[in-house]
């Protein structure tokens, strides 16, 4: 009897989109192929891949599997199958997917290594009667190291016993990568030049850096024309020093409050967890409580109890900045059972956390959205921290996954608790709590009983009226003026950076606009300069109108930039401090200015969105928003939410620990109703009143939404194919969806590009998927070079 072939499916890295079959070797079981990293023949070539499925229905010419970097897979099959969900829903290559999920280097020819950690400890193993052991030591032989090849001789069941004694490891070395230069510093480690040193190139490396100090990889090759090669070179040289750079600064570790005694509304949200987690059960809890209620103490009491289960917990928050902030509360307790890791991180540092969790060396694993996809064994809680954040969701590249929505999944799949946190849940997932798919957690009550700051509203139309006054109202001027006589600080919010966000011409009324995009530019008075906020595109400051020629221009709105020179001129002697894009682009400014308004140096902080979420200065009395509801005139059915959302957490920085809070909130529609609730702190009556207007109107969570955009240099071709594209789906759909669309984008031009919309609305989401897949075989058909098509499911940019 013939074996029949066995074959496998395997996604080639960079080359085809579609996986592709191959005969994988005899000698090895399915189950142990399955997930791992492959070299196959491809054409001439020979390429990366990953062995996704057994691919018995095959039945065309087939080549052999070249070879195996690894022992091991890399990938486990309940991993693989969530690969495979996130491909299928977010109608993205599972190529593609694969190489998003799994760390940088692993996409790259790198081989796993054996390595032994004493070999002393071998040999008395082997003597002890160990039969691995022994195996093990007569495959060595007079060698001290061995290749995983060879390593591969001995039977697998010999090869964990090894691993689970800690004879062995098995592991990647990955070398500094050029991609991580900016994150390198490089450093001289003698005060002079040595006067015999013979070669130029490390003259001027030591020249450039004795006399400027340390300086990022990238800029010293830049200064100095050198090639990392050479600096490495001269690293092992012993003339100089390269380390990474922390991206974040080392507040002083806050000592955790020992005395704190948990409210009952927290120790309630905490047993209910607690009770799914030993259950080994799945449940999604939608943890809704007020800023400053103590959820985060709630998530710490959680993960203890995971961690007490003999599990591990993932935490996702939305931002970097933020997860610093959460990450020096765990790390005051988990210690170094906790990592962080970010996209700033350099791939190196980021690939070692990667294997630090896969073999069992962390607990707990934070960051921004791709956290999740972090290879802690025995997962028994994930976090999604202010689930409601519009950064979780993946935008580019592809997959364009929401990881809060994709943690609810990989927490069914797993048989774990998922709790999503927020004061200010997102619609969808308020929904799904009161209609039972989520179990609802709430923590109503700030801690100590301390109140909710009371917010007033103050009407800028008026304050515009009164000379002298306008974006400075009297009240907010009454106010800080109020809170610096009682030795307290203000928080002052502005959502929009420069100095004004439109330039016109005074003689004809001509908006200077982006060159690529259909955007005003941005005035930037301490760069003098104009500013593209989309896409970074930068001219100087006009010398006359380009349409008319006349040289008087005005200027509409306010950015921060002149914010702040309004409250240097209202209070000449008040130390204050802009937190925005711009001036904390430099590394370690944000430090700089966290650290001197915590140390209350500075009684003023004004700032963007980066100030609204997540801080938590005791000293804040006051919170000015500016104006923080221009949001509300975008053409987005989730702009109220999203202003309700910034309003409530730019107030919840008042009064969360030595004062009473108070905030200002000056608006452009003072009888609006998203901004009367969020006045009141009313989340309910604010869901109650935009749930209504989804039913109504037809948009999540009643309908799921797949957003699908054309782009070309073209614009008549970008709506042509835009057109095409509807008309095919649109045959397809009908009784299953509506298609509505091609129309111009509210952004109609980006970066050079013209852009149309298909919007796609349905209750049947995994029929239409299918459908849609087929109709746009995503991608490879529809993007070509004169066109771009992008397919977004649950869009959150609709813009
Ligand atoms: P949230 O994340 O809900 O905004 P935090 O978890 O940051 O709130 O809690 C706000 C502050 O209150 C923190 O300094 C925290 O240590 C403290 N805190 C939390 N729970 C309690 C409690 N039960 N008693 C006293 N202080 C608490
Ligand atoms: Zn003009
Ligand atoms: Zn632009």
């Amino acid at each position: 009897m013939t074996p029949t072939p066995r074959l496998v499916e395997v996604c080639v890295f960079d080359a085809v989109k579609k996986p592709l079959t191959y005969r994988a070797p005899d000698a090895l079981s399915l189950s142990e192929i399955l997930g791992r990293r492959v070299i196959v023949p491809l054409g001439r070539r020979k390429m990366l891949g990953v062995v996704t499925a057994l691919d018995a229905g095959y039945s065309g010419p087939v080549r052999d599997i070249d070879s195996f970097p690894d022992l091991e897979p890399v990938l486990s099959a309940a991993e693989l199958e969530f690969c495979r969900f996130i491909a299928d829903y977010y109608l993205t290559p599972l190529a593609d997917v694969l190489q998003s999920y799994l760390p940088q280097p692993l996409s790259a020819r790198l081989n796993q290594r054996v390595a032994i950690p004493s070999h002393a400890a071998l040999i008395a193993a082997a003597a002890a009667g160990d039969p691995a052991a022994a195996a093990l030591v007569k495959l060595l032989g007079s060698r001290k190291q061995l290749s995983a090849a060879r390593l591969s001789e001995l039977k697998p069941a010999l090869r964990t016993s090894l691993r689970d004694a800690g004879l062995i490891s098995l592991d990647w070395q990955v070398k500094r990568g050029r991609l991580d230069a900016e994150m390198l510093q490089v450093a001289a480690t003698l005060q002079e030049v040595p006067p015999d040193l013979k070669s130029s190139v490390t003259r001027r490396l030591l020249e450039q850096l004795i006399a400027h100090g340390p300086t990022d990889l990238a800029a010293l090759r830049r200064l100095t024309r050198t090639s990392a090669q050479q600096v490495f070179a001269a690293e092992a040289a012993g003339l100089l020093s390269i380390t990474e750079m922390p991206p974040f600064f080392n507040p002083p570790a806050a000592p955790r409050d020992l005395n704190l005694v948990l409210n009952a509304e927290q120790t309630a949200a905490i047993a209910t967890v607690t009770a799914t987690i030993s259950a080994s059960a799945f449940a999604a809890f939608l943890l809704y409580g007020v800023t400053g209620s103590g959820k985060t103490e709630v998530y710490i009491e959680c993960i203890k109890s995971a961690i007490a289960a003999g599990r591990r917990a993932i935490v996702i928050v939305p931002e970097i900045g933020l997860s610093q902030a959460i990450f020096y509360r765990l790390a005051a307790i988990f210690g170094d059972r906790l990592a962080l890791i970010h996209s700033r991180m350099s791939a190196k540092s980021r690939f070692e956390i990667w294997q630090r969790a896969r073999s069992g060396r962390l607990d707990i694993v934070l960051g921004p959205r791709s956290a999740l996809f972090s290879p802690l064994p025995d997962l028994g809680l994930i976090i999604v921290d202010e689930e409601h954040d519009a950064s979780l969701k993946q935008e580019s590249p592809p997959p364009r996954y929401h990881a809060r929505d994709l943690a609810v999944v990989r927490a069914r799949q797993l048989n774990c608790a998922v709790i999503l946190g927020s004061a200010t849940p997102s619609v969808e997932s308020y929904h799904n709590a009161l209609a039972g798919k989520y179990r609802l957690l709430e923590l109503t009550q700030r801690v100590d009983a301390r109140p909710l700051p009371l917010v007033r509203r103050v009407d800028l139309r008026r304050s515009f009226e009164k000379r002298g006054h306008g974006y400075l109202s009297a009240e907010l001027r009454e106010q800080i003026e109020v809170t610096l006589a009682l030795s307290g600080q203000a928080m002052l919010l502005l959502n929009r950076r420069g100095f004004a966000p439109s330039v016109h011409c005074f003689a004809c009324g001509h908006k200077l606009t982006c060159r690529d995009c259909d955007v005003a530019l941005v005035y930037h008075k301490i760069r003098h300069g104009m500013l593209c906020h989309l896409c970074g595109y930068t001219e100087p400051y006009p010398d006359s109108c380009p349409r008319c020629h006349s040289n008087l221009f005005l200027y509409r709105g306010i950015g921060t930039e002149k914010m702040e020179e309004e409250l240097r001129r209202a209070f000449p002697d008040v130390p204050l401090l802009r937190m925005d894009l711009d001036s904390t682009r430099k590394e370690g400014s944000f430090r700089e200015i966290f650290e001197k308004f915590r140390s209350g140096q500075a009684k003023i902080l004004l700032g963007t969105q980066m100030i609204a979420k997540g801080f938590d200065f005791p000293d804040v009395a006051l919170v000015g928003i500016i104006t923080a509801d221009t949001s509300l005139e975008l053409p987005d059915f989730r702009a109220r939410e999203r202003t309700f959302q910034l309003l409530t957490q730019a107030s919840g920085r008042a009064g969360r620990h030595n004062f009473a809070g108070q905030v200002i909130l000056q608006t452009l529609y003072p009888d609006d109703k998203t901004v009367l609730l969020a006045q009141e702190h009313d989340y309910k009556s604010f869901y109650e009143s935009e749930i209504a207007e989804r039913l109504e109107l037809g948009f999540p969570p009643f309908v799921r939404l797949i957003l699908v955009a054309v782009e070309s240099a073209d614009a008549a071709h970008a709506q042509k194919i835009g057109k095409e594209i509807r008309d095919a789906v649109h045959g397809r759909l009908t009784g299953l969806a509506r298609v509505h669309g091609p129309i111009a984008a509210p952004i109609h031009k980006r970066r050079s590009f013209f852009r149309f919309q298909i919007l796609i609305k349905t209750k049947r989401i995994k029929t239409v998927l299918k459908l849609v897949a087929e109709v746009l075989n995503v991608p490879e058909r529809q993007t070509n070079r004169h066109q771009r098509v992008i397919v977004d499911v649950d869009p959150v940019d609709m813009m």
